[in-house]
């Protein structure tokens, strides 16, 4: 996908020769050229763009202030200022307040932009590889345990203050030593992956997963009851049991414990989840056990 490149600038006829002198980056850039800040803010919040190249001075708001908004909103957006007036003063306090990544002074050289926006597309690329690397698994691409703690105490915290549902859902894959004894590591590291894939693709988009453990995942399901999430979780069970490998005769199953938050800690309510895995695995696998509703607690449902 081609980065995302915002210019602002109150001056129509400057963003016209801009467009006019940038117009070959359009095979690399998808570029979007604004003089009215409120759409510019508009657009920066429906997608994600590499870099923000904005004039300082502008009517109704200007533009270290917009930026020093930018950087708030969206820190890892690069942000350079244009400057009609350059002055050590307006750059220091576009530096302080902004943390901008480049001034330029107007006018600007075509080639000199054409730079400092490339370098701020490589700044805007490390930074979210930095925070993937942080928040997210090596192998399967999930939150990290760390990232998925944190959101279930938010999440804990959000249900017990307005009152509304909140299931979480503990899986572990079955017998996964076995596949990792028979089909080898780098096999056992792919099924991983492709169960991660299919709980992403399984999961709505408020919902969130984490690797939890070795070969466990936890799934966080706000808004959430323990009927609806039932039936979430059997969702899930059938699609992984569906999975086809290259190796025809490898075929895997989870097993599942729900449990629905009532007053209990956030450790309490993990205890739960994993008590109902427990069940599950004792009843023989490939099942989901749900605390709450008796007949889940005994039986699997398909
Ligand atoms: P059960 O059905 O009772 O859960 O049995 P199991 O074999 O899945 O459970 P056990 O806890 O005995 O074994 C878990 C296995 O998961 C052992 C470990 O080597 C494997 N494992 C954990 N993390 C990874 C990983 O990142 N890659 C691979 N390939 N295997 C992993
Ligand atoms: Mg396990
Ligand atoms: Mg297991």
């Amino acid at each position: 996908m081609k980065p995302c490149i915002l210019f602002l600038d109150d001056d129509k006829m400057l963003l016209e020769s801009m467009k006019r002198m940038l117009h070959k980056q359009s095979r690399y850039w998808n570029m979007y050229f604004m003089d009215n800040v409120d759409q510019a803010y508009a657009l920066l919040l429906s997608m994600e763009f590499s870099v923000i190249v904005c004039d300082i001075g502008m009517p109704v708001i200007d533009g270290i202030t917009f930026i020093e908004l930018c950087k708030r909103a969206f820190p890892f957006t690069t942000r350079i200022m244009l400057s009609g007036n350059p002055s050590m003063a307006t750059a220091i306090e576009a530096v302080n307040r902004g943390q901008i990544y480049a001034y330029l002074n107007k006018p600007v050289d075509a080639s000199e932009l054409v730079e400092c926006i490339q370098r701020g597309i490589g700044h805007h690329k490390a930074l979210n590889e930095l925070k993937q690397n942080a928040n997210n698994d090596g192998l399967t691409g999930l939150l990290n345990r760390k990232q998925i703690d944190k959101r279930l105490e938010q999440e804990v915290n959000r249900s017990k203050r307005y009152q509304t549902p909140l299931c979480i859902l503990m899986l572990d894959i079955d017998h996964f030593k076995k596949i990792n004894d028979r089909f080898g590591h780098i096999t056992g590291d792919a099924v991983l992956k492709d169960i991660a894939k299919t709980i992403k693709k399984t999961i709505r988009q408020n919902d969130y997963c984490g690797r939890f453990g070795g070969e466990e995942f936890l799934i966080i399901l706000p808004e959430t009851g323990v009927e609806t999430g039932y039936i979430a979780a059997e969702r899930i069970r059938h699609a992984v049991a569906a999975l086809t490998f290259h190796q025809k005769e490898l075929q895997v199953t989870i097993s599942g414990g729900l449990a629905q938050l009532s007053e209990e800690n956030t450790t309490h309510f993990i205890e739960q989840a994993d008590q109902m895995l427990y069940a599950s695995k004792s009843k023989g696998r490939n099942k989901i056990s749900a605390k709450g509703i008796k007949a889940y607690e005994q039986h699997s449902v398909c």
